[in-house]
């Protein structure tokens, strides 16, 4: 039997207006601003006037380090989601935006995927409502300002070989990774050394996504450090006054951004921050309002559950004053296979020995989010090719670590398929069981903190630094930032710095090659290993293939 392709599925979908979905929710059709007949932004008015509601459930769907595999967080947050409706929950989906630039690189949406699936899937991986490009621009005016002050006299006195604050651009574009600036002479001011990151690294992107209204916006956006003095004193958004017109590019992008499923349930697709220098999951704004407005709320945190989960956990959550009552933890049996050493290629054939061989890294997640205090169920993502035994193992193995298994069949089936799994999260969540606090408290110094995660969630020996970093941090102690939570920046495909280390390694140690302070978005990020904020195009990009075919549809962008 042959299966449809994700657009396939998409094209096909029976959207209903989105002031329809907006009315699943109690959204009035004034308060939905609508972009189009299907996307919709919500009002802050009505933001605000649900601000007293009591808060709906909070579910995380998080995964097992990544393989080449592919596990389906988004997929299953979509059916998870459509599964809670089905049995009459009234339930939202939370995801991230998607970033324009990948998409000409290399095939692949943010929107899930078979049919558990968000629409309109070419809109939400294209321009969508704009937020990216306002992102883009905010961030932008900031750095041609800071470019014009020192034009007119630089009475901040910033150190032009200083300047921290780069530019963006929402394209894979490697020739801007590092550029001379300010070329051409005398008119075109003092040339110096910059760059440029892709937009969704911007430190806008990771405000924009914790901010929990428009005077926090503003507020965070000036608390950013630009620049240093030749004293390395360091000059803020704040100096250069870019804060004010800043927050008016970004009013809108602030609003969180209503779409549906396949299966018409509300979707609320808003911001999308980094992964590694930043916390990887969508807006709190987006998060808080769909909790007053919903019984459950089902969202992702982006790659694996050490990095992503942690994030969510010690960074969101703690923030904006959340707690999840249950997480559910994706794994997929090819995963568990390739984790037990089976090459892609050879994924289709049983082998429930390679299951068994590969559920250590599944294990240790477990036990991970357990520390966290929270509920955790496992949902075998169901890939068509995988074999009753081959679950079997999967499940056998999930209840030696004291928790449970639950197939879901979402992208075959839809919410026929995610009936089971949605049962079950909803009577966990239900339940009053979890207990969440995040593993490490405020006033713990910034190095305690790095620890804590590098011992109690990658299981490693030790954290190595030289006493350049070390100093950096007792600085910023001494500046005030030391309440800070941590955002770790290494691979997502091992629990250690190495990416070839599958399973649950243990007795390695964290390398740390530099710290990074984002002081509006109210992190420290402690770099490990080689971080791209700018990624490249393949040497046959997507974008080759992309047209419009005779009907005006897109080809070749899924
Ligand atoms: P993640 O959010 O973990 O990055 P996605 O949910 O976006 O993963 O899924 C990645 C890709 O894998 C998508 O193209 C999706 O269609 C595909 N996929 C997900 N689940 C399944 C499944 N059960 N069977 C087949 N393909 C799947
Ligand atoms: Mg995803």
């Amino acid at each position: 039997m042959g299966y449809k392709t994700d657009i396939e599925i998409a094209r096909e979908a029976k959207k209903k207006p989105i002031q329809e979905i907006g009315d699943k929710l109690g959204i009035p059709t004034e308060h939905l601003l609508p972009y189009g007949h299907d996307k919709a932004k919500v009002s802050q008015e009505f933001i605000n006037s649900v601000q007293s509601n009591k808060s709906g459930k909070l579910i995380l769907v998080t995964a097992i380090n990544p393989t080449p595999a592919g596990e389906g967080k988004t997929t299953t947050t979509v059916g998870l989601g459509d599964g809670l409706n089905r049995i009459g929950k009234k339930a939202a989906v939370c995801i991230r935006e998607a970033s324009l630039g990948p998409n000409f690189g290399m095939k692949g949406g943010a929107a899930g995927g078979g049919y558990a699936q968000v629409v309109p899937m070419e809109d939400m991986n294209l321009h969508f409502t704009g937020d990216f490009h306002a992102i883009t621009s905010a961030h932008s005016l900031l750095s041609a300002m800071i470019d014009n002050h020192i034009y007119w006299g630089n009475d901040l006195g910033i150190d032009t070989r200083r300047v921290v604050w780069r530019r963006v651009v929402d394209m894979n574009d490697r020739s801007l990774r590092q550029i001379t600036s300010s070329l051409g002479g005398v008119s075109n001011g003092f040339a110096r050394e910059d760059g440029f990151d892709i937009t969704v690294a911007s430190e806008v992107m990771a405000i924009l996504c914790l901010a929990s209204g428009l005077k926090d916006l503003e507020k965070r956006l000036g608390d950013m450090i630009v620049a240093y003095r030749r004293d390395r004193s360091p000059v803020f958004c704040r100096d250069i006054q870019a804060e004010g017109a800043m927050t008016v590019l970004l009013k809108d992008a602030m609003q969180p951004n209503l779409v549906q499923t396949l299966e018409n349930n509300p979707a609320f697709v808003h911001g999308g921050p980094f992964a590694n220098i930043a916390h990887g999951c969508n807006s709190v704004t987006a998060t808080t309002t769909a909790l007053k407005i919903a019984d459950y709320v089902v969202t992702e945190a982006g790659f694996g559950a050490d990095l992503g989960a942690e994030k969510f956990m010690n960074i969101k959550c703690r923030k904006a004053g959340l707690a999840p009552d249950c997480v559910v933890l994706v794994a997929t049996v090819r995963a568990m296979k390739m984790n037990g050493g089976v090459a892609k290629a050879d994924l289709g054939a049983e082998n429930v020995d390679a299951v068994k061989d590969g559920c250590a890294n599944l294990g240790r997640h477990i036990g991970n989010l357990k520390s966290f205090g929270v509920p955790v169920v496992v949902a075998i993502n169901h890939f068509v090719t995988d074999t009753d035994a081959e679950v079997q193992a999967v499940k056998d193995y999930v209840e030696t670590q004291g928790s449970e298994a639950i197939l879901s069949r979402h992208w075959e089936l839809g919410s026929e398929g995610s009936e089971a799994l949605a049962t079950r999260v909803a009577e966990i969540a239900d339940s009053g069981r979890s207990q969440f606090s995040p593993i490490y408290p405020d006033d713990m110094s910034l190095w305690d903190k790095i620890n804590r995660i590098a011992k109690s969630i990658y299981h490693a020996d030790e954290v190595l630094a030289d006493s350049k970093v070390r100093d950096q941090l007792k600085l910023w102690e001494e500046q005030g930032y030391g309440k800070l939570p941590i955002c770790m920046a290494k691979t997502q495909y091992s629990f250690s710095t190495d990416p070839t280390l599958r399973g649950a390694p243990t007795g390695h140690s964290v390398p740390i090659r530099e710290v990074r302070l984002s002081a509006g978005a109210g992190f420290v990020v402690v770099v490990c290993g080689e971080i791209m904020t700018m990624p490249g195009l393949p040497r046959a990009p997507a974008a080759e293939s992309i047209r419009l075919n005779d009907e005006g549809a897109i080809e070749g962008l899924f």
